[in-house]
C-alpha cells in the first residue's frame, strides 16, 4: 500500500510510528483495526469528559440530524443554538450574560481577545496591549500562538507572534511576584486583557498554582480596568473538580473561552462568554463598532445539540460526585507512584494528575517522551507524556481497574526507559 497522505499534527513523519487505526470507541477505551482495546487514558486530547459515545449524546446527535444541518447565524437563529446559550449564562460564572460561538478552543481565544481590543477601541481608550502568564497555551493560530509560550513549536513564527506582556509562573512561595508583575503591567493602562488557563497550564506542561492566585489577579484587573480572559478550554466541564476552575477562586471573568468537553466531546464546537460591559461596547447605531468575527460552522446545530446534551448530563447524572471520587482515586495512585525516586513533583488538581520523570532531560523535545510513549502503547494505554511530564487526564467513567492498569504501565514504563 502506497503510504497515507494524512499529514498529522504534532507529528515528526520522519521518526515516529505508524499510527494506530480505530475502528470503534466505547467508554474510556478505543478499539483498533487489530482487535487491541486501548486505554483513553488522556480524554483524545482532553475532549471526552463523560467517556466515548455516551447515549444522551450521541442519541442527541441523531435525533438533530433529523431537522437541522449547518444554518447560517447572522439574520438567522435556531432552537438548539438559542437554548444553549440560555443554559451556558445559567451554568458558567455570573455576569457571564452574552454567547458568541466558534468552533475551537483556538478561534474561541481569537475571538475573546479580539472582543478586549474591540472594547477598548470603541471606548476610545489606547489599550493594546496583552497580559500572558509564562508557560500559558492558549491554541496554534497565529493570535492564540502569540499569548502563548514561546517555544520549539513558534519558532518558525515568531516573526508574525504580536508582543505581548508576561508574568512569571506563580509558583510555590513565588506567587507575591506574579501579582506584583500584573500590578505594574495593568497600572500602566495600556494592557487591554490579561488571558491565563485558571488552575492548571495544561500543554505549558501541567504546571497548577493556587485557586487565591486567581482571585488576587482578579482583583487587580478589576481595579486597573483591565479585562480579565479566562481560558478555560481545557479546564472547563469538571476537569479540575468543579465545572468550571474559576468557580474555585469565586472568581467572575469578564470573558471566558470554552471548547473541548462543550460537547462532552463529540463534536467541535467552542463558546465565548462576555459581560454585558465588553457586549455593550459594541453595541451602537454604528456598523463600525460592531464586533467584526464569524466562523462558517459558527453555532453548528448538531453540535449544539451534542452540547445540550452533555448540559443535560451535568444536570441529571451525579458528574460532581463521579470527579470527585476519580480525583480521589487518582491522587491515592499518584501517592504511591511518588515513592518511586525516578519521579518528582507529583501534583493533582481535580481529575487530572501529573508527575516529572527525573531523568533524561527536561522539555517537551526530551528524548523520553516518545519512548515512554512507546511504552505505554506496548501496554495498550494511551498517555501522551509532554516532554518529561507524564500526566493522567482520563474520561470520568473510567475505573479503579483501569486506572490501576494506567498507573501501573507508568511504573513499568519509568523502568523500562531508566
Ligand atoms: C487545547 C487548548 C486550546 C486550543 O483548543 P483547540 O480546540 O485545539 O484549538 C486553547 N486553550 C487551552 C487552554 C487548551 O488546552
Amino acid at each position: 500500500m502506497t503510504p497515507s497522505p494524512v499529514w498529522r499534527p504534532f507529528t515528526q513523519h520522519a521518526t515516529e510510528p505508524p499510527a494506530t487505526e480505530v475502528v470503534r470507541t466505547e467508554g474510556a477505551f478505543l478499539e483498533t483495526r487489530d482487535g487491541r482495546r486501548i486505554l483513553d487514558a488522556i480524554s483524545s486530547w482532553w475532549v471526552v469528559t463523560h467517556g466515548h459515545r455516551h447515549p444522551t449524546i450521541m442519541t442527541a446527535i441523531a435525533e438533530a440530524t433529523q431537522r437541522l444541518d449547518q444554518v447560517i447565524f447572522a439574520g438567522f437563529t435556531h432552537e438548539p443554538a438559542e437554548r444553549l446559550a440560555r443554559a451556558l449564562v445559567e451554568m458558567a460564572p455570573p455576569g457571564l450574560d452574552h454567547v458568541f460561538y466558534s468552533d475551537s478552543g483556538s478561534t474561541s481565544v481569537e475571538v475573546a481577545l479580539k472582543m478586549a481590543l474591540g472594547a477598548a477601541r470603541n471606548r476610545g481608550e489606547a489599550r493594546t496591549r496583552i497580559v500572558v502568564m509564562e508557560h500559558g497555551y492558549h491554541g496554534d493560530t497565529i493570535g492564540a500562538m502569540s499569548v502563548g509560550a514561546r517555544g520549539v513549536f513558534n519558532a518558525a513564527y515568531e516573526p508574525l507572534l504580536f508582543e505581548v506582556d508576561t508574568l512569571p509562573f506563580p509558583a510555590a512561595g513565588r506567587e507575591q511576584a506574579t501579582l506584583d508583575a500584573f500590578g505594574a503591567f495593568a497600572r500602566g493602562r495600556r494592557a487591554a486583557a490579561l488571558i491565563v488557563e485558571p488552575l492548571v497550564l495544561g500543554a505549558g506542561g501541567m504546571h497548577m498554582y493556587p485557586p487565591f492566585v486567581l482571585a488576587e489577579l482578579k482583583a487587580i484587573a478589576h481595579a486597573t480596568g483591565t479585562l480579565f480572559i479566562a481560558d478555560e478550554v481545557m479546564t472547563g466541564w469538571g476537569r479540575t473538580g468543579t465545572l468550571f476552575a474559576c468557580e474555585q477562586a469565586g472568581v467572575a471573568p469578564d470573558i471566558l473561552c470554552t471548547s473541548k468537553g462543550l460537547t462532552g466531546g463529540s463534536l467541535p464546537l467552542a463558546a465565548t462568554l462576555a459581560t454585558a460591559e465588553v457586549f455593550q461596547a459594541h453595541r451602537s447605531p454604528d456598523l463600525s463598532r460592531a464586533f467584526f468575527h464569524s466562523s462558517s460552522y459558527t453555532a453548528n446545530p448538531i453540535a449544539c445539540a451534542a452540547a445540550l446534551a452533555n448540559v443535560e448530563i451535568w444536570r441529571t447524572e451525579p458528574v460532581l460526585e463521579r470527579i470527585a471520587a476519580l480525583g480521589r482515586a487518582q491522587r491515592m495512585r499518584l501517592e504511591a507512584l511518588a515513592a518511586n525516586a525516578r519521579f518528582a513533583r507529583p501534583r493533582v488538581c481535580g481529575t487530572i494528575t501529573a508527575i516529572d520523570l527525573a531523568l533524561g532531560g527536561s522539555g517537551y523535545l526530551a528524548a523520553v517522551g516518545p519512548r515512554l510513549r512507546a511504552e505505554f502503547l506496548r501496554r495498550d494505554i494511551l498517555l501522551r507524556p509532554l516532554g518529561n511530564v507524564i500526566y493522567v487526564l482520563p474520561p470520568y467513567c473510567v475505573t479503579d481497574a483501569d486506572l490501576d492498569a494506567a498507573y501501573q504501565a507508568i511504573g513499568e514504563a519509568a523502568d523500562a526507559v531508566s
